[in-house]
């Protein structure tokens, strides 16, 4: 075991995960929350072995996305959890969101990729053999991770009209999943937020990408779901513009929420995702108790800025 200190004398690995469950029946949803991921392995001099069912979390990611540079934080603990009682489980965590990063492949050739390049090589033999080609934005269409939904494409849609009215907010949480500085270029930044209203939930799971002076991105997955039904809502759209196209003040720029609806929609679908299986009979008894809507000590976010940073 090796002993790994950062910045600042700091043990990362030693500080706590914050870890939150609430029961909103017959949904039992979590969050845990902690340090970034490390920079190297955290066991071993020569990194896990790859079948070390012990890795630690900077393994596990390496050898499962293999991008040759990760974001500048990833945060491997952030994660967001819905169980229904049916078993049906969706999940929001960074590992899942980097794997949907193209690998291979450079999908935007911009002025800056190539000064993003030349920063990092010496020569253009370590560039071909040290830094492969990926998605430097580290753009993903994630949508979030599920088991026990059937998915369908649908004609109904989020009542937003319905989001935006002040219900009570007893549950509010956001985690970032991770975020890059883009070699002071830039930002791109996959977070994810969720409400729970007496009535319903809404998850705004989003990736943001600011190329300065080049380029803004919002991909955003929106899931919605009233208590009682056996389905949630998804509405996945991609929005993006070249700045030169973009004609509102650059200081919308700083803020998706401020500048997302002056992107053009350059893709856009919706899902009903079904709830699979019934409950099982243990499960049931969940369904008795009444909604604990006051219980949640978690409601230190008004429903005012909720509300308006989560649709
Ligand atoms: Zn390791």
């Amino acid at each position: 075991m090796t002993a790994i200190k950062v910045q600042g004398g700091i043990d990362i690995l030693r500080l706590p995960v914050n870890e939150k469950e609430h029961i909103f029946p017959p949904w039992h949803v979590k969050y845990t929350q902690s340090h970034i991921l490390h920079s190297k392995c955290s066991k071993s001099e020569n990194a896990c072995g790859d079948n070390d069912a012990d890795a630690c979390q900077f393994c596990i990611y390496n050898r499962t996305l293999e991008l040759p540079h990760m974001p500048d934080m990833v945060f491997p603990n952030n994660i967001l959890t819905l169980k229904h009682v049916s078993g049906a489980v969706l999940q929001f965590n960074a590992l899942d969101a980097l794997r949907r990063v193209s690998n291979g492949k450079i999908q935007l050739q911009l002025a800056c990729a190539e000064a993003w390049k030349e920063s990092r090589a010496e020569s253009s033999e370590y560039l071909e053999e040290k830094v492969k080609p990926f998605d430097w934005t580290f753009t993903t269409d994630y949508m979030g991770t599920m088991t026990g939904f059937e998915i369908r494409e649908t004609d109904e849609r989020i009542d937003v009209e319905k989001l935006r009215r002040k219900e009570k907010i007893v549950f509010y949480h956001d985690l970032t999943l991770f975020e890059d500085e883009l070699h002071d270029n830039g930002i791109a930044v996959s977070s994810v937020k969720i409400r729970i209203m007496p009535s319903s939930f809404f998850v705004l799971l989003r990736y943001f990408l600011r190329v300065d002076n080049v380029m803004l991105r919002v991909v955003d997955t929106r899931i919605y779901h009233e208590f009682g039904s056996d389905y949630l809502l998804r509405e996945f759209t991609s929005r993006e513009a070249k700045v030169q196209d973009i004609h509102v003040p650059p200081t919308l720029f700083v803020e998706p929420n401020d500048i997302a609806p002056h992107l053009p929609v350059i893709n856009r679908f919706h899902h009903k995702l079904i709830i699979g299986s019934k409950p099982t009979q243990s499960a049931k008894l969940g369904l008795t108790e009444k909604q604990n809507v006051d219980a949640d000590p978690d409601g230190n976010v008004s429903s005012t800025s909720a509300s308006e940073s989560t649709t």
